[in-house]
This record gives C-alpha cells, sequence and structure tokens, in this order.
C-alpha cells in the first residue's frame, strides 16, 4: 500500500541502509508547518484521514487551535507551538512547508518578520529535511508573477516583480524560498516540490484576513456593502481548499520537482466575483469603490497544462459551486462573534 510502498524514508542522513516506512508497521509521519492556518488544517485532515502521523507547527500569527481542535486526543496528532524562524529538531518523511502569512493586510502588517519567515523559516525547514532525508514541499505563490506582463502565467515565466514595494516581502521571500528550495535540491540531494498556488478560498479563512473572498462573504453575511477595490476590473481566478489539498497531496507523492501552478483557470474580476457572492448569499447586498492598495497585479490566471500532464492533477470545483461550501462556517464564526459581544 502506499504508506508501505514509500521507500525513501530513513530518519537520517545516510545514502544506504534506510529503513522502509512500512518496517515495524511505523506509518508515515509528517510535519506540516503551518498547519493550525486556512490550507494547513484542511491538509491536515486529509493526511490524518488516509493513516499518516502528524506532527503541526504553528507559531498562530494567523492560525487557530480551533482549526485542528477536533484532532486533539488523537495519538496521531501532535501540535506544537513554534516558530519556524527558529531551528528545530524532528523526526519525519515528509514535510509540507505552509507557514507564512498569506494575506496581504497580514504580511504587511510586520514585513520584516515575513522576510524572515520566508527566508530563515524555509531554510530550517530545508536544513531539517536534508538532515533526516524527507521530501520537502514548499507552498510557493503565484505572487512570484507579480503584474505579470503574460497570460495565462505558466511555470516557465519568471515574473515582473517590484523588488522594493510594499508586498516584496511576500513575492520576494517567496522568490528567495524556491531559489533555496532548489540550491538545496542541487547541492545537498534534497527531494523537493514547489507548488504555486493561485487565490484560494474555502472555510476557517480568517474572518478579517482583508482577502477578497473572505471580505465580500464576511460583508455579504453582516449585511454590509461589498468593498470592490480600485475599479474592480482587476482578474484573479479562485479555487477551493480541497481541490488544492488534492494538488499538493499529488505533488508531494509524485516524482517530479516543480514548479506546479495549483490554481483553477477560471478567472473573474473582482466585480463578477461580487455578482457571485451577492447571488449565493444576499442579492440586495451593495458595492462600495475604494481605492485600491500599491502594486496589485492587474491580472492573474494559471496555466496549468503541466500540473494537469505530469501530476494528473486539475481543480474540480468551481466558483459557483465553492462558494456556497464556505457560507455556513463564515455564518457560524459570526454569530459566535455576535454572541460574544452581547449581541
Ligand atoms: P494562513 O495565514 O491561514 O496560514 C499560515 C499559517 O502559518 C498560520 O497558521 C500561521 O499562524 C502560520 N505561521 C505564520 N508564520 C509562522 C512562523 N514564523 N512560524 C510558524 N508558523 C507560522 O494562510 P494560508 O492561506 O493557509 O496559506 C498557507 C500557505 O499557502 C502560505 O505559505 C501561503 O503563502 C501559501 N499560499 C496561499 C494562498 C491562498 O490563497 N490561500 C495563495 C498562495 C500561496
Ligand atoms: N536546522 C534545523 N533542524 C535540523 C537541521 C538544521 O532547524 O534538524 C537548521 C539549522 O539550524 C540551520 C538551517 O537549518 O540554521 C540550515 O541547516 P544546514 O545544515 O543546511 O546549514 P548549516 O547549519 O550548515 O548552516
Ligand atoms: N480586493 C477587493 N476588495 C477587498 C479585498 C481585496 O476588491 O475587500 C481586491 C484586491 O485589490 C485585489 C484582489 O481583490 O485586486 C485580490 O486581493 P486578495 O488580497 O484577496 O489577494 P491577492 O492580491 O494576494 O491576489
Amino acid at each position: 500500500d502506499q504508506i508501505a510502498s514509500y521507500s525513501k524514508s530513513n530518519f537520517g542522513p545516510g545514502k544506504t541502509g534506510r529503513i522502509p516506512v512500512g518496517i515495524g508497521n511505523r506509518r508515515l509521519r509528517i510535519v506540516v508547518t503551518g498547519g493550525a492556518g486556512f490550507v494547513g488544517s484542511h491538509l491536515v485532515d486529509k493526511l490524518i484521514a488516509r493513516g499518516n502521523d502528524v506532527i503541526v507547527i504553528d507559531n498562530f500569527f494567523t492560525g487557530r487551535k480551533d482549526n485542528v481542535v477536533h484532532h486533539f486526543g488523537n495519538p496521531r496528532f501532535e501540535l506544537i507551538r513554534h516558530d519556524v524562524v527558529e531551528p528545530i529538531l524532528l523526526e519525519v518523511d515528509q514535510i509540507y512547508h505552509l507557514a507564512c502569512p498569506a494575506s496581504p493586510v497580514h504580511y504587511k502588517f510586520n514585513p520584516v518578520k515575513t522576510i524572515k519567515t520566508n527566508v530563515m523559516g524555509t531554510l530550517n525547514m530545508l536544513g531539517l529535511a536534508k538532515r533526516i532525508g524527507a521530501r520537502f514541499l514548499l507552498t510557493s505563490t503565484s505572487e512570484v508573477y507579480g503584474d505579470p506582463l503574460e497570460h495565462p502565467q505558466k511555470e516557465t515565466y519568471w515574473g515582473n516583480v517590484n523588488p522594493i514595494g510594499e508586498r516584496s516581502c511576500y513575492d520576494e521571500g517567496k522568490r528567495t524560498a524556491e531559489t533555496l528550495a532548489m540550491d538545496y535540491h542541487r547541492g545537498a540531494d534534497v527531494e523537493v516540490r514547489i507548488a504555486r498556488i493561485f487565490n484560494t478560498y474555502g472555510p476557517r479563512m480568517c474572518l478579517d484576513d482583508g482577502r477578497v473572498v473572505s471580505n465580500f462573504v464576511a460583508q455579504a453575511i453582516r449585511k454590509q456593502p461589498l468593498t470592490v477595490y480600485g475599479d474592480g476590473k482587476q482578474t484573479r481566478s479562485f479555487q477551493y481548499v480541497s481541490d488544492l489539498v488534492n494538488g499538493l497531496v499529488a505533488l508531494m507523492e509524485g516524482e517530479h520537482v516543480g514548479p506546479f501552478n495549483l490554481g483553477n483557470p477560471g478567472e473573474f474580476t473582482m466585480l463578477e466575483l461580487a455578482e457571485v457572492v451577492k447571488e449565493t448569499i444576499d442579492p440586495a447586498a451593495t458595492i462600495d469603490f475604494r481605492p485600491n492598495t500599491a502594486d496589485d497585479p492587474h491580472k492573474r490566471k494559471p496555466d496549468i497544462s503541466k500540473a494537469k500532464e505530469l501530476l494528473n492533477w486539475e481543480p474540480k470545483i468551481s466558483l459557483r459551486e465553492g462558494l456556497p461550501l464556505m457560507v455556513s462556517d463564515f455564518q457560524n464564526r459570526i454569530l459566535n462573534e455576535d454572541e460574544g459581544k452581547g449581541l
């Protein structure tokens, strides 16, 4: 089976004499950094469900215990409060490295910390992967393409990124993280995998994280106007979180380093997105135009032919199917918040 046949595990740097995971009935042991966050917690659910041992490392900057609380008490689950900027010693077979704030509001909050997380955090996790011979997957981002001059974006495109702008802590940070991953791969033989994730949404996104889907959904539920930045004609391509999780696992288990675009090619302007949110939650919702943020990419749409061909992966859930799947989670949390305030 999948666990017994996973032959690259070793828990040690030696090239020979590695102990296959199946021996002694030991299960595949996996670290998920950032596993208490939005994407990470959905990934953890999948790994636990298929029988793996999972260790989550998280400093709870944007993650929450609530996202993983349903695994507390499960002996196959461990949660470590730790900042990946500091070194850590562990013995595992695979490292999914997600730790990094993803919403522009969060990553701009302390840009130097964001850079440290991307550079020192990724360096530490690669050092760990090297020492124990674990396979390492980096969750990079479509932001490495910056404000793209090529559309849709293929993995071969090198990007159009402002190195000194407000978004640089994140997009240049991720570009450096990709560089580090490739250097550990070429120089130290670490088995790396690189995913370039496009805008993803779903249950457990932070309520007020400033990302457009979470903002619009929360605003529509609270009967507030939907805040469209700029003229609303900029585009994004929105992927439902379960599609992403399936892509990340396919990438980790496959034989290809990447980078791979993981995203849904369905492209929407922010005004179109606002319409879908209105249809789904409140047709009476109004729109409030606000000034846009600096360096906002004008358009973004993944070319996913590489992932389709080499990973046999493609997203299954359209925006109109996926949005309703996050509404009840948002409604419950907004209700709890209101009750907490005594409303
Ligand atoms: P998130 O903010 O919900 O999750 C990030 C998690 O990392 C949180 O639990 C946070 O507490 C933790 N974290 C942050 N800094 C840390 C540190 N120094 N040490 C330990 N833990 C730390 O974001 P998300 O949407 O779940 O994104 C997960 C990953 O996917 C990120 O690396 C992000 O860059 C990447 N990504 C996400 C999207 C998206 O649309 N969601 C798009 C592109 C890339
Ligand atoms: N590292 C870690 N856990 C380990 C091994 C390494 O956190 O199990 C960190 C280590 O502290 C260092 C980084 O990963 O900061 C890079 O390690 P590497 O061995 O590649 O480089 P070096 O320590 O030789 O600079
Ligand atoms: N945006 C918007 N209203 C909001 C939040 C964001 O119109 O309340 C816009 C934002 O200007 C950008 C797009 O939505 O053009 C996507 O922004 P998000 O922060 O979700 O992701 P990213 O910019 O990282 O793709």
